[in-house]
């Protein structure tokens, strides 16, 4: 153990988490550099394109010091968007030390502060490196003095890199052997090994990436998950490199996979403690928290052919990431279809993608909504993410909604219209601080009033440059309302959306406006209606129009009439027919974005 040194890079995103993770794996031998894909860590092609981390992955290397002896570092790569934080925590609770790599030209942001914060709850030795100094904007200086005034960490050890050109990465090993702690914990104590990633490989089948807190992880070994109770025996063990390594054992302190006979992910959730069937340890690891669904909607076949083929591909998306959920449900406009469950938004918009993309599906998906907690009269509390699901108000107490802690930093140019904005969204500041030009606000949101458009809004209030970072924080009492879409007098169940009451009336005129705008004309004219219960809270009315758009051509250009008319076959193909109305489908996720 005294020879192990378990890590994690911590960073705000595209601060070059990846390709420093790509250089201190050639600096150990791992990967060959002329052979290596850029950011080898980042396995998804999703990933790739996006840049983004989303599941985290873990490398085991071997260094050898200038005496000749041996060091094995258990590199953690974590997720780098703010829906994974729980993600982020386990990684961080896997190791013992971190990396805090900065930009040195961008500074301190916001995941920078909050995945520190972490850190620091965790006791961790913390080295901050200041990254990209090829670049001739970084201020090395600059950003130290900033770091240390928003977060107080001073430390003699911090390092000057440039991940890109390989510049100064060579220190981090000697410093990683000198200044961070091996690994703790009784070799001979029943096994505890937490459950750090788990993830479905075409080859292994189900694997859980694990930490071993206490005693020894032994092949034909049976186990058990200590949260969901699932039992198997250990059919393989062995650690990447970043190439699969097969071992026979895992030791304390080690980080490795482990592959059983379970099948389902779900069994084997991140956070979970492995112990041994024979001689289980009294109390599972702390820190297990059940799955976090903060945002749902609905998602249909565009084709409703297509039902059997989305089922498949949503439970062939979930063999992978235990953490969306997904349901049947019947809308009346929309047909079958199901109700998913994502960690947040980001989360959601993958999710999409992954379906397009892999499986050429498209999707409609329904306004998306927090998970409201909804306290019936006779006490009873009831989860609520759908609004057509919501009870007759007779039988209701009251509403909760979720609110979040969220951390902003912002350059003091910018700060006025970040204010603004989170006061627009019922916030309450908690707190402004000061580091030179930027300022760190801390402040309370509903996340009913994040999840939709925030962060475009962020970013349009701030140039761009606004970083953001949200944790959890309970439930309170709000005066919420179903919000109800009538489009030739029907109510369209999909369009529906619930709302803080405060806010319903220029949502639903917002709404109708919207749709008046993307809803193409008709033959006949289309009273569109916003409704609270069976009261009208707001009306626009989309005239009529003659339907042939050739007749606007003149002259005698039969091809480009015979183009339109094609371009006119392909739109109609695109749209949902509702009652007498055609919908485009762009329609669902349009009119709720972009809400100003
Ligand atoms: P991550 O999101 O933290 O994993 O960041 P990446 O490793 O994906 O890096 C984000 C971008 O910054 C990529 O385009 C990298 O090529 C670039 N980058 C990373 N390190 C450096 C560096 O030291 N210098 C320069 N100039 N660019 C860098
Ligand atoms: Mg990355």
């Amino acid at each position: 153990m005294e020879s192990i040194r378990n890590f994690s890079i911590i960073a705000h995103v595209d601060h070059g988490k990846s390709t420093l993770a790509d250089r201190l794996m050639e600096l150990c031998g791992a990967i060959d550099k002329n052979k290596s894909q850029a950011q080898a860590l980042d396995s998804m092609e999703l990933e790739r394109e996006r840049g983004i981390t989303i599941k985290s992955q873990t490398v085991r290397l071997s260094w050898r010091d200038e005496t000749g002896k041996e060091w094995i570092f258990n590199l953690l790569d974590t997720p780098g968007h703010v829906d994974f934080s729980y993600e982020v925590s386990r990684a961080l609770a896997a190791c013992e030390s971190v990396l805090l790599l900065v930009d040195a030209c961008q500074g301190v942001e916001a995941q920078t502060l909050a995945h520190l914060w972490k850190a620091v709850e965790y006791d961790h030795v913390i080295i901050p490196v200041f990254n990209k100094i090829d670049l001739p904007a970084a201020d090395v200086e600059r950003v130290t003095a900033e770091l240390e005034e928003t977060s107080g960490l001073h430390s003699e050890h911090a390092l000057t890199i440039s991940a890109k050109t390989g510049e100064g990465v060579a220190a981090i090993a000697p410093l990683l052997v000198k200044h961070m702690p091996p690994p703790q914990g009784d070799p001979h104590a029943p096994l505890q090994a937490l459950v750090v990633d788990s993830w479905y490989d075409s080859y292994l089948g189900a694997v859980a990436l694990v930490c071993i807190k206490a005693g020894v992880l032994e092949r034909h070994h049976r186990i058990r998950f200590m949260a969901s109770q699932a039992e198997a025996e250990v059919e393989k063990l062995g650690f990447f490199t970043p190439r699969k390594q097969e071992a026979n054992q895992l030791q304390c302190g080690e980080i490795g996979f482990l592959v059983t006979g379970i099948k389902n992910i779900a069994l084997m959730r991140v956070g979970d403690t492995v112990t041994s069937v024979k001689e289980p340890a009294s109390q599972p690891l702390a820190g297990f928290k059940p799955l976090r669904q903060v945002v749902f909607c609905g998602m249909f076949p565009h084709d409703a052919d297509d039902y059997d083929h989305l089922k498949e591909a949503l439970g062939r998306l979930s063999l992978n990431d235990a953490s969306f959920s997904w349901q049947a449900e019947h809308s009346a406009a929309l047909g079958h279809g199901f109700r998913c469950g994502f960690l947040g938004l980001l989360h959601l918009e993958i999710i999409a993608e992954r379906l397009l993309r892999e499986f050429n599906l498209e999707i409609i998906t329904t306004p998306p909504s927090v998970v409201y907690h909804v306290i019936g009269k006779d006490g009873q509390r009831q989860p609520l993410h759908n609004p057509s699901a919501m009870p007759n108000i007779s039988a209701i107490a009251h509403i909760e909604e979720p609110w979040i802690e969220a951390t902003i930093v912002v350059s003091q140019d910018h700060i006025g219209g970040v204010l603004d904005l989170c006061a627009s969204r019922r916030g309450e500041q908690i707190r402004l601080s000061w580091s030179g030009k930027r300022a760190i606000a801390v402040w309370r949101l509903p996340l009913a009033e994040v999840v939709y458009d925030f962060h475009d809004q962020l970013k349009s209030v701030s140039r761009g440059f606004a970083s953001f970072d949200y944790e959890m924080k309970g439930f309170a009492t709000a005066d919420i309302v179903v919000v109800s879409i009538l489009l030739n007098g029907e109510r369209v169940d999909a369009l529906s959306f619930m709302s803080h009451r405060q806010y319903a009336e220029r949502r639903g005129r917002k709404m109708c406006e919207r749709l008046k705008a993307i809803i193409p004309r008709q033959l006949f004219a289309v009273p569109i209606q916003a409704a609270i219960g069976g009261r009208i809270i707001a009306r626009e009315t989309l005239s009529a129009m003659r339907k042939d758009v050739t007749a606007k051509c003149y002259g005698g250009d039969i091809t480009r009439k015979r183009k339109l008319l094609e371009k006119q076959k392909a739109g109609k193909k695109r749209m949902k027919r509702f009652g007498s109305i055609d919908l485009p489908s762009e329609a669902f996720f349009a009119v709720l974005k972009d809400d100003k």
